[in-house]
């Protein structure tokens, strides 16, 4: 049976000394898990704690992190420039590393990665494929990957989507991320190929376009961004298409807040049980985060090291604080430009310290992620407002705003939210600062034309690709 084969492998994954794991090993497990699946049928209900491993004891946790921690600093201590300059500043010590010290370490930057990126390439492998972040925040960071990167990632991924059911034999997989998130589509690419589905890139191209491929193409999965799935929402809408013109059985989401409203309205229109919306960023693959059915974002341990900073003070954030995300990558899972305590800037809160009773508990957590830090509103009385608040409750909004734009700053100890004139149509300032006052912001409204809604808030959905079907359309309108 196949879990013995899984068994032995989440102990080599926990047990990695220093050696790069063969990906066709894992090839051929999945190939073991789809041949075991199809003579005896679904996955058994214990298959989560195959994947994720017995997790729930603390000390072993620290040992495995401590551990992995140490190993994955020996490396970059001899091969990447920029750590081996950073442990020495730091008087760090790799082989004596604990997971109390790591504090003396500072995080990595984004900015340190764009002005110095050669420093990151490890010396030891050759890269092999370039990946930009397409994010919606400044100068893009390019990470390198190479060929062991490549062909490893998809494995893993493939391996836990197998086992989770999330891919099948047969499924088609339809992406409409920006064609230029290279890693991206090579991960879904190869973990298609690996599990059997069919692969469709479609990129950012005009939402009719992409409707057209999911109704009449056989598509069993959709993979995007919050801000282009409200446009399929409003797109499908229009042209009066609902659940039963879709055989979608699963819809993920990820780099941006997933609002409730759109989250409800994708569901409702797309026929899907609920929206997967996982945590992951180009800077810190392999590492990834799962969203579980109470709301919190739940860290992989075996990959990587996750922590969440105060946003002030660089110590552990305290329960019920808000803090950013800190990731370091272990070796061998992360190879030709790793990066060691980044500093992701993407703020999630703290959960209370009390044991968690959710289906993923044994797995450390966070809240979901309530935007990026740069973006927090600091109010005069120390109160917070994250990007989180304002886009839930400017998509909750009669008008349907979708996805939200808005430029919101501090003005005279409140906030003054900037909205387009479309965002409130048929409902009238005096009501919208009552809803706002309901979601519990005090907002003083700026009511702008929509000529200028794009340029209030940048969304990924605004990476838009031209086809000669949009083009020709274009014309002959
Ligand atoms: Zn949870």
């Amino acid at each position: 049976m196949f879990e013995t084969g899984v068994r032995q492998f989440r102990l080599a994954l926990g047990m990695a000394q220093g050696r790069r794991l063969d990906a066709r090993n894992v090839a051929r497990l999945i190939d073991d898990v789809l041949d075991t699946l199809a003579e005896f049928g679904e996955p058994g209900g214990d298959v989560a704690e195959l994947i994720d491993g017995p997790m729930a004891d603390p000390q072993a946790r620290a040992e495995l992190a401590t551990a992995s921690l140490r190993r994955t600093a020996r490396r970059l201590a001899a091969q990447s420039p920029f750590y081996a300059r950073r442990f020495t500043a730091a008087d760090a010590a790799p082989d004596k590393l604990e997971i109390t010290g790591l504090r003396t370490i500072p995080v990595t930057v984004k900015a340190e990665l764009t002005d110095r990126p050669g420093d990151f390439r490890c010396a030891d492998v050759p890269a092999c494929l370039a990946t930009r972040t397409t994010g919606t925040t400044g100068r893009p960071a390019e990470v390198w990957l190479s060929r062991y990167e490549l062909d490893l990632w998809p494995a893993l991924g493939a391996l836990a989507s197998v086992l989770r059911d999330e891919l099948r034999p047969g499924d088609v997989l339809q992406v409409n991320l920006s064609s230029r998130a290279t890693a991206a589509l090579h991960l879904a690419s190869t973990g298609c190929r690996l599990a059997g589905a069919g692969f469709r890139p479609l990129g950012i191209v005009p939402p009719d376009e992409a409707l057209d491929s999911l109704a009449e193409g056989g598509t069993t999965l959709l993979q995007t961004c919050s801000s282009y799935l409200a446009e399929l929402v409003t797109a499908a809408r229009r042209r009066g298409m609902s659940a039963g013109d879709f055989r979608l059985r699963r819809l993920v989401v990820g780099g941006e807040v997933l609002s409730p409203s759109v989250a409800q309205a994708g569901i409702r229109t797309f026929g899907v049980a609920h929206i997967d919306d996982p945590y992951s960023m180009t800077e810190i693959a392999p590492v990834t985060g799962r969203a579980c059915r109470q709301g919190h974002q739940h860290y992989d341990l075996g990959l990587g090291y996750t922590e969440l900073i105060d946003l002030h003070t660089g110590q552990p954030a305290a329960p019920g604080s808000l803090g950013t995300l800190v990731v370091t990558p272990y070796f061998p899972y992360r190879d030709c430009m790793p990066v060691f305590r980044y500093d992701t800037r993407d703020v999630a809160r703290c959960l209370p310290d009390a044991p968690l009773r959710c289906e993923l508990a044994a797995i450390p957590a966070t809240s979901q992620i309530l935007g990026k830090a740069d973006h927090l509103l600091l109010l005069p009385g120390g109160e917070v407002i994250t990007p989180r608040q304002l886009i839930e409750a400017i998509e909750a909004l009669p008008a349907e705003p979708w996805p939200a734009r808005y430029r919101a700053t501090v003005c005279g100890g409140g906030i003054r939210l900037t909205l387009p004139a479309s965002a409130i149509a048929g409902y009238g300032e005096a009501e919208t600062v009552r809803h706002f006052a309901a979601a519990g912001l005090d907002v003083d409204l700026d009511i702008v034309g929509d000529d200028q809604a794009a340029s209030l808030r940048r969304t990924r959905s605004d990476l838009h690709e031209t086809t000669f079907a949009s083009q020709h359309a274009l014309v002959g309108a």
